[in-house]
C-alpha cells in the first residue's frame, strides 16, 4: 500500500524468524510446528509472515477461515493448511480444489467433505475437533466421533488429525489444562481403538507449548508467541522471544498550548503551564486504542511522552515538552521492542486491561506494514 503519511507498523521478519527457530529448538525433532496466521497473522500481514515462517522451518500453517487459506494458496504457499473454524457447505468444494484441510466437528461437515471429494475424485485430509473443556466447537465424546466416522467414510477422505484447544493454558495453575489434556487423551484412545491410529494428534497453543512440553504430541499450533508475545509473564524464563511489531509515526505539527486552551474533543485535558504539543497523524481509525486518551505514551529518542486529550479518529496529540528540541524529526513509537527501551505491547495491554492479541489485530489496514 502506498504510504503518504508518516505512520506505519514495522514488522521485523528477522524477529519472526528468530521466534520460529526458538520454537523449533524448544520442541522435539519429530514434533511438527504449525504457524498460526489467522486474522492477517494477528495483524502482522498474512502472506509475508506465512512465507517467513515456512522459510524458517514451520511445517504447516493454521488459519481460522477459508478466505485466509485461499489467500495463502494464491500467494504460492504449498504447505498443508488447516482451517480451524467453520466452513460453509457452499464452499467446501473450493476447499477441496485448494487442497485445504478442514476441521470436522459436526456430521454435516464430514458429509459435505465426502460429497465434494468423491465428486472431484480427490484425496482430502480432515482433522477432527474434540471439545475437551473450552465449550466452543468440537465433539465431546469418543463415541460420538466413532458414530460419525462409521456412518460417513470414503476412500477419498482421510482422518489425518485429531485435536483440541485449551481455554486456560496461560494460567499458572495447571489443573484445568491437565484435566482437558486427559480428557483429550481418553477420547483419542477410544477413537483409535476402533478407527486405527490417527497420524497427527495436537492440542498445544502458544501457552501450552511453552508451559507444558509433555503435551506437545505430534504437532504444536503456535500463534501469538511467534509474534514475540508471551501468553503469561511466568513464561518469560522458559523461552526467549522478540516482539515483531512496532507502531510508529512522526509529528506533523508542533505548537505551544497555554493554560486555558483545552486539547482535543471533549476538552478533557488542559495544560497547567505552557506545553509543547505535537500532533501525530494516527488515531483510532488506524486502530490506536481510543482508551489510550490521557493515558498512553510514546517513546521519542528513548524518552516517554504522554498522550494528551482524546485520541481522535485520524490524529493524536502528544506533550513533547520534555523532549522538545529532539522531537521535530524524530520517530514516535507507541509500542516496540522492549529491548530498545520501547513500551512493550504487554505494557499497553495491561494498561488497557486487555490482551496484546487484540491490540495488534486491531491495527487497521490503513496503516501500512513495513517489513524489515
Ligand atoms: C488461535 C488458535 C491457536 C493459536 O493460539 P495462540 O494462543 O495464539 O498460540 C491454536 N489453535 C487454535 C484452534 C486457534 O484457534
Amino acid at each position: 500500500m502506498t504510504n503518504y503519511r508518516p505512520t506505519w507498523a514495522e514488522i521485523s521478519l528477522e524477529a519472526l524468524t528468530q521466534n520460529v527457530k526458538a520454537f523449533k529448538d524448544y520442541i522435539d525433532k519429530e514434533c511438527q510446528l504449525m504457524g498460526v496466521v489467522k486474522a492477517d497473522a494477528y495483524g502482522h500481514g498474512l502472506v509475508p509472515c506465512a512465507e517467513s515462517m515456512v522459510k524458517a522451518g514451520a511445517n504447516r500453517l493454521g488459519v481460522a477461515i477459508m478466505e485466509e487459506a485461499i489467500e495463502l494458496r494464491k500467494a504460492g504457499l504449498e504447505v498443508p493448511i488447516l482451517v480451524f473454524g467453520y466452513t460453509p457447505k457452499e464452499v467446501v468444494h473450493e476447499a477441496v480444489d485448494y487442497d485445504l484441510t478442514l476441521t470436522v466437528f459436526t456430521e454435516e461437515i464430514i458429509e459435505d467433505v465426502i460429497h465434494a471429494a468423491e465428486e472431484k475424485q480427490k484425496q482430502v485430509n480432515i482433522h477432527i475437533k474434540v471439545d475437551s473443556g473450552m465449550h466452543r466447537i468440537g465433539l465431546k465424546k469418543g463415541g460420538d466421533i466413532l458414530q460419525i466416522l462409521e456412518k460417513n467414510s470414503s476412500p477419498y477422505v482421510h482422518v489425518e488429525g485429531i485435536f483440541t484447544h485449551f481455554s486456560d493454558a496461560d494460567d499458572e495453575d495447571p489443573a484445568y489444562t491437565e484435566q482437558q489434556f486427559h480428557h483429550f487423551l481418553s477420547v483419542v484412545e477410544e477413537v483409535e481403538n476402533v478407527h486405527g491410529k490417527i497420524p497427527i494428534t495436537h492440542c498445544c497453543n502458544s501457552a501450552a507449548t511453552i508451559a507444558f512440553p509433555p503435551m506437545h504430541m505430534d504437532m504444536v499450533r503456535v500463534g501469538v508467541s511467534l509474534y514475540g508475545l508471551y501468553p503469561g509473564e511466568h513464561m518469560k524464563k522458559l523461552i526467549s522471544l522478540q516482539q515483531v511489531m512496532s507502531l510508529k509515526t512522526k509529528p506533523i505539527m508542533i505548537k505551544t498550548v497555554y493554560p486555558g486552551e483545552p486539547i482535543s474533543y471533549g476538552r478533557s485535558y488542559e495544560p497547567e503551564q505552557p506545553i509543547e504539543v505535537a500532533t501525530v497523524p494516527i488515531g483510532y481509525g488506524d486502530g490506536l486504542p481510543r482508551s489510550l486518551s490521557n493515558q498512553g505514551h510514546v517513546v521519542i529518542n528513548g524518552q516517554r511522552s504522554p498522550i494528551v486529550g482524546k485520541v481522535c479518529m485520524d490524529q493524536t496529540m502528544i506533550d513533547v515538552s520534555s523532549v522538545v528540541k529532539s522531537s521535530r524529526n524524530a520517530v514516535y513509537t507507541f509500542f516496540g521492542d522492549p529491548k530498545e527501551e520501547h513500551i512493550s505491547l504487554q505494557e499497553v495491554a495491561d494498561q488497557l486491561q486487555t490482551i496484546h492479541y487484540e491490540i495488534t489485530c486491531q491495527i487497521s489496514q490503513r496503516v501500512p506494514r513495513k517489513y524489515v
